[in-house]
């Protein structure tokens, strides 16, 4: 819950930020962050904690979040354009009911504590300006839906958007695909693709492109994981969305090879835009596959350090920040995210430190 109106209290720990993991405070009253920062706390604190700023949740398809799915089908049959029942669901579901989705999406999202989320938007520009009616928050990512590249529709979509998203490139025409992102690289603006969650894609193809970040990359081998570290390109992993389809995100080889990684919750359907939950899960398969379940906090931020804020009207869309509060004795990744957090606003004013 937002936490908003209510509670004073000052909470010593660790702050997790784009400055890193270091030992921090958080003195909050009625409801909202009124200073945040590293070091001791200049009061006595009441309570012990992690402070999660700066979260955001890397890959969201936020519009399926009313759709129930039946148990056992494929990635295939769920989600592959353009008739896998998420798209035909999406095309059959009434405005009214996407956009009571994505504000309940949105809300939950805040909810968990996330600054924003990055939202590969279907539907071309009706789509976007749906979310962007519903959630204005969201960074949006629209998809062209025309069977060949319009230029028209790339105008109409860029200019609600925040860029572009594209399903991968096995479903789309490579040459459709590098109009796509010339003109989103003409506008600096974001592009960003889903990359071998399925089966192995061409990475090379995929990096010529230019993305801010690719999300999954599953099935990639080290070889394309290094070639996103060496272009520095983020790889966004969606642990539990990975789960459901029976695949395995590669984050101990991506921390072993240098390549950057975020956290993202994928498809509403499968799974809410619930950060901490996820960041569990991401420590937990990081762990498991013997890498560094620390790693975990860079990845909570790791895009909006790396390229939101440099988006100004991304900025503007998130005057109220809101920041994640992990109640906790233990600082350990594995530890400190079983506790449940609250959301807590920042105000205009705070002091941050
Ligand atoms: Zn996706």
């Amino acid at each position: 819950m937002i936490m908003e109106g209510s509670g004073s209290y000052a909470l010593e720990g660790m702050v997790s930020d784009r400055r890193g993991l270091r030992p921090g405070y958080l003195i909050v009253e009625d409801g909202t962050a009124v200073e945040v920062g590293g070091g001791e706390c200049p009061v006595r604190p009441d309570r012990r904690g992690v402070v999660l700023m700066d979260t955001v949740n890397g890959h969201t398809h936020c519009a399926d979040y009313g759709l129930r799915v039946p148990p056992g089908m494929s990635l295939q049959e769920l989600v592959a354009p353009p008739d896998g029942l998420k798209h035909r669901y999406l095309r059959e579901a009434s405005d009214a009911e996407l956009s009571s989705s994505m504000l309940r999406f949105s809300r939950d999202s805040r909810a968990s504590g996330a600054v924003t989320f990055v939202d590969f938007r279907e539907g071309g520009a009706p789509g976007c300006r749906l979310l962007r009616e519903s959630a204005p928050g969201a960074v949006i990512l629209g998809r062209p839906v025309s069977p060949e590249f319009d230029p028209e529709e790339m105008e109409g979509i860029l200019s609600v958007a925040d860029g572009i998203g594209i399903s991968s490139i096995s479903d789309m025409d490579r040459g459709y695909i590098e109009a796509v992102a010339d003109v989103v690289r003409e506008r600096r603006m974001i592009f960003a693709i889903h990359v071998s969650e399925r089966v192995r894609e061409d990475i090379d193809f995929v990096l010529s492109l230019d993305p801010a970040f690719v999300v999954h990359m599953c099935e990639a081998t080290d070889s394309d994981i290094l070639k996103c570290a060496e272009a520095e390109v983020p790889i966004v992993v969606c642990p539990t969305s990975n789960r459901y389809f029976g695949k395995v995100p590669p984050i101990a080889r991506a921390e072993r090879l240098g390549a950057d990684l975020a956290i993202g919750t994928d498809n509403g359907m499968i799974r809410g835009p619930d950060m901490v939950a996820e960041a569990l899960e991401f420590a937990r398969v990081a762990e498991a596959q013997g890498g560094d379940p620390e790693a975990v906090w860079s990845a909570l931020w790791k895009l909006s350090g790396k390229i939101l804020y440099q988006h100004k009207n991304i900025q503007n869309h998130n005057r109220t920040d809101v920041l994640a509060v992990v109640p906790t004795e233990e600082f350990t990744a594995l530890s400190a995210l079983r506790g449940r957090p609250e959301a807590v606003a920042l105000n205009e004013k705070t002091k941050r430190l």
